[in-house]
This record gives structure tokens, sequence and C-alpha cells, in this order.
């Protein structure tokens, strides 16, 4: 097998990194490109031997990145980013053509925020800080120790800005990586350990496993000597990971799927919402925050319908390497037929397109922007999220009618209020179950804000400190106060 596969002039190395060294596996698995469905090469696919390798590699290099402290491992860190910046465009068109997502939205927003996302953590980590409690005798000193090692597991929409969102923290608070990128999308996490060894992170530190979930994925999450697991993915493959991770009681951080709401009101600035009810669709929709279920208010349900159709119809369908494209491929023909099959399911049991309802004429993997009316809350698609270009829509009377659909599935992701009044705009946002309800927007992310889902949506925050919280352990150091005498 090769060691390397090119794309467009960039060589990506299709092997692991475990310990500062590439390490090649005997199984692979061939990878495919959305854009022409043509094998991109093959990559290896770790055994529970070289997965067992990277946890005794992070390990072994875990003591020493722990006692560099947060302002020995800022620099490297910050370089790191660099790196990554400097990269952009070789990470932007790997990326479009390991997963398909848009080259104009990974030049101008994934790289720079997954190098962000380095640099970010690399300076909050030197700011987070207990502080002291003082009791009547004892002052608590509450400190953020790094919790070991960390078990990464990311998905294929958007693998190099969710790896990033996690390894910047992790390594960040002090703790060591082991990371299993996803197996359709594995190749920018490949060229995040290279750009991390050309940056000075010690052997060991950041190691990458390839493979798949089902076999790497499950062989990491059942590691014993794991002390974090963060994941982002699916809730089915949230609870196998959780069964796997009860055994050590490993603590968990999961970050899941959505099947938002997107909600607009007759007061609401109709043109705004229905630009951005049709930004849904792009990446073909497999996007986890997607607004996939639109509430309207009836009165102006029927306008804001045609202006929906304009605005969708003005969103160009093709090459995603094209830079005027905005809506591309699925990843996968699996994930084609996921989503036709929902949607031939929501047909049968008596739904109506508005507009779509089927693969897309311009190529193999691509599927039209579709609308669904006649969908009760009850039904299959309008409970489970479908993570293609499939919107569903539906019209409510009242606030409460509004809100009740609004909370009426088993995800918590995110929820979008569109109203020019704000008083219903803060009683929405309050009683809506999400993590993120945007207000008259849609996808701003702060990196300090608190990031995840309620219900099957998620365990746990990411974000700010709320990622420290979860990849470190608190100590409380309970000194006798008069034991050192006064200072
Ligand atoms: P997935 O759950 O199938 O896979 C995610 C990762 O888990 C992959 O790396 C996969 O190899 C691995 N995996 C699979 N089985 C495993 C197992 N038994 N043990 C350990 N690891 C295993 O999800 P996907 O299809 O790659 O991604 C789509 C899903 O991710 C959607 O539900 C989407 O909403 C969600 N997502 C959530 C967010 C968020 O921030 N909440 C962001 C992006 C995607």
């Amino acid at each position: 097998m090769s060691r390397h596969l090119r794309i467009a002039s960039v060589d990506v190395d299709t092997r692991h990194w475990i310990g500062g060294r590439r390490i090649a596996s005997s199984d692979t698995f061939e990878l495919l490109s959305p854009i022409d469905q043509q094998p991109l090469g093959e990559i290896c696919a770790a055994s529970a031997g070289e997965v067992d390798e990277a946890v005794r590699a992070a390990r072994n290099a875990f003591p020493e990145w722990a006692a560099l402290g947060p302002t020995g491992r800022r620099p490297i860190l910050e370089r790191l980013a660099t790196r990554i910046r400097h990269h952009t465009q070789d990470l932007a068109i790997v990326e479009t053509h390991d997963n398909g997502s848009l080259l104009i939205g990974n030049e101008k927003n994934i790289v720079a925020r997954s190098a962000h996302n380095i640099a970010f953590f690399a300076e909050l980590a030197s700011q987070i800080d207990g502080g002291v409690i003082a009791g009547d005798t004892v002052d608590n000193h509450v400190r953020y120790e790094p919790a070991g090692v960390a078990a990464l597991i990311t998905p294929w929409n958007a693998p190099l800005m969710l790896s990033t969102w996690k390894v910047g923290p992790a390594l960040a608070a002090g703790n060591t990586v082991v990371l299993k990128p996803p197996e359709w999308a594995p190749l920018t996490c490949s060229m995040l350990a290279d750009l991390a060894s050309e940056a000075g992170l010690p052997p060991g530190v950041l190691n990458v496993v390839q493979g798949t979930g089902g076999e790497a994925g499950a062989f990491l999450a059942e590691h014993p000597d794991i002390d974090r697991i963060s994941f982002t993915g699916s809730p089915e493959t949230a609870r196998r990971i959780g069964r796997a991770a009860a055994a050590s009681l490993t603590p968990v951080s999961f970050e899941l799927g959505g099947k938002s709401p997107f909600i607009v009101f007759a007061d609401a600035d109709a043109d705004a919402a229905a630009r951005t009810i049709a930004h849904q669709y792009i990446n073909a929709g497999q996007v986890c925050l997607a607004g996939t279920r639109v509430l309207v208010e009836r009165s102006i349900a029927e306008p804001l319908l045609r202006k929906v159709q304009v605005a969708t119809a003005k969103l160009p369908v093709g090459d995603p390497r094209s830079r005027a494209t905005r809506i591309g491929p699925l990843i996968h023909s699996r994930q084609l037929a996921r989503v036709h099959g929902y949607v031939e399911r929501a047909l049968a049991n008596g739904a109506r397109p508005l507009f779509g309802g089927r693969p897309h004429a311009f190529a193999e993997l691509y599927y039209e922007p579709t609308l669904l009316v006649d969908v009760a809350p009850d039904d299959e698609i309008f409970q489970e999220e479908v993570f293609g270009p499939v919107l569903t829509w539906n019209v409510f009377d009242d606030e409460e009618e509004a809100l009740s659909l609004a909370n009426a599935t088993r995800y918590g992701l995110a929820a979008m209020v569109y109203t020019s009044d704000q008083a219903k705009a803060g009683r929405m946002a309050a009683a809506i179950v999400a993590g993120t309800v945007w207000v008259n927007c849609f996808f701003v992310r702060d990196l300090a804000a608190p990031f995840g889902g309620a219900r099957i949506s998620g365990i746990g925050r990411e974000g700010g400190r709320w990622s420290f919280d979860f990849f470190c352990d608190v100590k409380n150091v309970v000194m006798q106060r008069e034991s050192f005498g006064s200072p």
C-alpha cells in the first residue's frame, strides 16, 4: 500500500501517527471522494494493538506535557495554530475532496476556525483558576489538574474543525490525546498530526489512529487506560461509547445530533428569515445545527414560503470546488440512501413536497433541496435527524403552539427564533429546550460561550471554561491556615 495519497498537489500520509512516528497497519480501507465517487486511496485501519500503542504513547508523554504548565504549552500550541493558518489552502482543498464540503467555506471559515480552536484555548488555559474559598480555619485552594489521556472521536461533516475543537482544550489543559478521525473523511486530521510535529509538539502528545468506528473507535472507547472520552457524532454511536466507557467509569462528553426548530413569527423580518431558512441547505444539509423543522405563524406562511422558494432557487448546486457553489454532494452513497429513505417514507405517510423530494440530476450523490408539508409532530420525518437537505414546514397560530411544536422531539441541540418582539424572543428562548437559541441570527459561534445539546443532543458542554471543566480534574487542596503562620 502507498504511504501517501495526493490531492490537488497535496501529499497526505495515510498511516497512523503514534508516539511521533508514522505507523502502518496491515489492514486498510478504501476512501472515496464524494465529488466523483472515485477512490482517493487506501487508509490504515488500526487494530486493537495499534490503538493500545497510541494510548501507551499518550500515557508516557503525559507527565512532561502536564508539567510544562499552561504558559509552557502555549507557545507550542500557538505555533500549531500558525501552521494551520499557513496551510489554509491545502487543508481546505483536501477537506473538500474528502467530505464534499464547500471549498469556499473551508477557505473562509473552517480552517481559520480550526486554528482559532487551538490558539484560543492555549491562551484561556492560563486564566483557568479555581480560586480560593476561605473557611473559618482553612483555605480551599481549587486547582484544575489535567485529567490524563483524552480519547477524541469525531464525525465527517467538519472533521478538522470538530477535531481541533477538542484537541485545542484537551492539550491546552495539559492532557495528551488519541484522536480517532471519521473513516469517511480522515485526511485533514492526518495533516494536523504533521503540522503539530512541525510546531514542536513533543512525541506522544497528539496521536492519530485511523480506522472504522466499529473497530478503531470501539477499541479506543473501551480502552481501560483512558481518562476522558470526548465524542461528536450520532446518538446511536454515543450509546455504544457510553456502554464501553461504563466499564472503566470513564467520563464522557457527547455532542450529538439535532432536529432544531426554526421558528418565524408574523412580526419577523421575513426576508432575513427566508434567506436563513434557505441557508439550512448549505453543505447539503449535513450540519448538526441545521434548523430542519420550520415553524411559521399562519398569517405569514404563504408569503414566507414564496420567499423561501426564491432564496433556495438562488443557491447554486454544483461541484464543491467551485467557489460559486452553495449546495454540493452528500458524502457517501449510504448517506444518499439514508436521506432518500426518510423522504420516501415521509411521502408514503402522506407528506407532500413543496419542492424537491428526490435525488438531484447534477450528479450521483446530490439531493434536491427539499421542503415537506403535511407532516404531523409524531411522524418520523418530524422526529428524526435526516442529516441531508430536507426540511419540514408546519404552521402555528400562537406562541403556545409554536413552543409545543418546538419542544416536540427528543432532540435539543439548537433553535432559531425570528421575531421583532424582544419580550416574545425572551419567553421563547427561556422555554425552548436547547443548548443554543439563536434569536434573529444563525450559526454565530463564540468560542468563549458554552456549546452542547440538551436531551439526546448531548451530555456536557464544550467552549470556554466548560471545556476545561471536562478535560480537567478539579482538586480542592484544604490548607489549615494557622499551620503556616501569618504571611
Ligand atoms: P457517527 O456517530 O456514525 O460517527 C462519529 C464517529 O464515531 C466516527 O469517527 C466513527 O468512526 C466513530 N464511531 C462509530 N462507531 C463507533 C463505536 N462503536 N465506538 C467508537 N467510535 C465509533 O456519526 P457521523 O455519521 O460521523 O456524523 C453525523 C452525526 O454527527 C450526526 O448525528 C450529527 O448531527 C452529529 N454531529 C454533531 C455535532 C455537534 O456538535 N453536536 C457536530 C457534527 C456532527
